[in-house]
């Protein structure tokens, strides 16, 4: 156990409070050999209890949200470490379900605590001295089995966000679900359309992220399986699952669009948005095929509809940006024919690290069709990227030695269209020839095409 932890137990324990427990990830952690979760303690103290800790390096801040809870910050040395704290209690969620608890009873009992919580894994207590409780009786054989099975059978059907944890736990952990478990989590998956965007989201999230929790390897694929077989994607990206079933090319899938989608994201490198992008490249297909009976188009038609989907996750628009814009290029350059002009400009809109995600996406599409065939492009393009640094060509317009500012002094015209254009102009120039990205060439090369035009 790290020293810091074993500092708190001690002032825990020389405040004469009730015994305190790890719970949660850091015991399945650390049982499992691996590391790297934040820490969760329970005890029967209230949170307040912790107010009166004497020790100045532990400070608490109240959540607003939950009952029973707080977060307590802990000094150590040069770190601070944070720690969710929740005192044992007993949710009852009374009958037909519903996703929050009707009333809330604290409890000095563990086993009590243990029933509340979502998976037997999840409901290991680790004391003072190290050694670890399992009040369920079935969550040390659930961890020696890589099983995520719930405590109660009642679980799953009181919160379905549990059915997302559940999920998750299984990419990450690379464990299997157990039977029963499975079985109640499909019969209730109905429930997702009661938990909030933000927090269907947030589990989503982790799911496309899973391999980079503890670097398992096919995690992500595993959990969007899971999604798919449990009927949960209808629910999480409604546009996505209307390709279930919706046969394309031979020649160059193996798999119907929504299969493909699913591969080509586990394809991709860890990478939130890369992911995101590869999820959702060919969201478009299903309403292009129904609209026009053809696949054509489905790029600009997939911006559109992956930019509502990430709206209605709640998704940050910058982040909602960043995938659309990929989603929208996806289609760039399929044939391998453009010529290095059409490149540079891609670059240009893009920007340097969009460019190499689009490189990844194109990968990722190719690797996720299932046929073996190379990814055209992308080689090209990165080539083509590594010799405009090499040259030193200033990839992003903020990288000209010129700004709009300098454009409308030197030119003596006023803010508006006319200087983005002239802008434009400018850094199509140097990106052509890199070497005339100074202040006098450049206002001089202004001047021209503000008298004369660009062309
Ligand atoms: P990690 O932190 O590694 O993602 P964790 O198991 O610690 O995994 P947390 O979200 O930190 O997960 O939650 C801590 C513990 O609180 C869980 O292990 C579980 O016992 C309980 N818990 C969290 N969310 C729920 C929930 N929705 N329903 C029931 N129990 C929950
Ligand atoms: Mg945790």
């Amino acid at each position: 156990m790290e020293a810091h932890i074993e500092r708190f137990f001690t002032i825990w324990s020389e405040a004469g409070l009730p015994p305190c427990y790890l719970v949660g990830g850091y015991p399945r952690n650390s049982l499992l050999g691996l590391a790297g979760t934040d820490l969760d303690l329970a005890s029967p103290a209230p949170p307040q209890a912790l107010c009166a800790l004497p020790a100045p390096e532990i400070a608490l801040e109240e959540r607003t949200y939950g009952l029973g809870t707080a977060v307590v910050k802990q000094r150590f040395g040069d770190a601070l470490y944070v720690y969710e704290y929740t005192a044992f209690r007993c949710d009852n969620y009374g009958r037909g379900g519903g996703h929050k608890p009707r009333n809330v009873r604290f409890t000095e009992d563990i086993r009590e605590d243990a029933l509340r919580r979502d998976f037997t894994v999840n409901a290991l207590y680790m004391g003072a001295d190290g050694t670890v409780a399992d009040p369920t009786g079935r969550g040390i054989a659930a961890l020696a089995g890589k099983l995520i099975e719930q405590v109660t059978p009642e679980t799953l059907t009181q919160d379905a966000l549990r059915i997302l944890r559940m999920v998750r736990f299984a990419a990450e952990l690379g464990f299997t679900v157990g039977r029963d478990t499975w079985e109640c989590a499909k019969a209730h998956i109905n429930g997702l359309a009661d938990i909030s965007r933000e927090r269907v989201r947030d589990e989503f999230v982790k799911i496309l992220m899973a391999d980079a929790k503890y670097g398992g390897k096919d995690g992500v694929l595993r959990g969007l399986h899971m999604l798919k077989e449990l009927g949960a994607l209808s629910c999480i990206v409604p546009a996505l699952a209307e390709g279930d079933g919706m046969e394309q090319n031979a020649q160059y899938h193996a798999y119907d669009v929504l299969e493909h989608s699913l591969q080509a994201c586990a394809c991709a490198p860890a990478d939130l948005v890369t992911r995101l992008a590869a999820l959702l490249h060919d969201i478009g297909k299903p309403a292009a095929l129904r609209e026009t009976g053809k696949m054509y188009g489905h790029d600009q038609r997939g911006a559109a509809l992956a930019r509502s989907a990430l709206k209605d996750l709640r998704f940050d628009k910058g982040t909602a940006d960043e995938v659309c814009a990929l989603v929208g290029a996806h289609m760039f350059d399929l044939d391998n024919r453009a010529g290095r002009k059409a490149v540079v400009r891609m670059i240009a809109r893009l920007g340097e690290r969009q460019f190499l995600r689009l490189a990844d996406v194109r990968e990722a599409d190719f690797c996720g069709s299932g046929k073996g065939n190379p990814a055209p492009s992308a080689g090209k393009w990165r080539e083509t990227l590594r010799e405009l640094k090499e040259a030193d060509a200033p990839i992003s317009r903020r990288q000209l030695a010129v700004n709009g500012g300098d454009v409308m002094r030197e030119l003596h015209i006023p803010p508006g269209k006319r200087v983005g254009e002239i802008l434009s102009a400018l850094h199509a120039y140097a990106l052509k020839k890199p070497s005339q990205n100074s202040y006098k060439n450049l206002i001089r090369y202004a001047k021209i095409i503000n008298t004369h035009g660009n062309e």
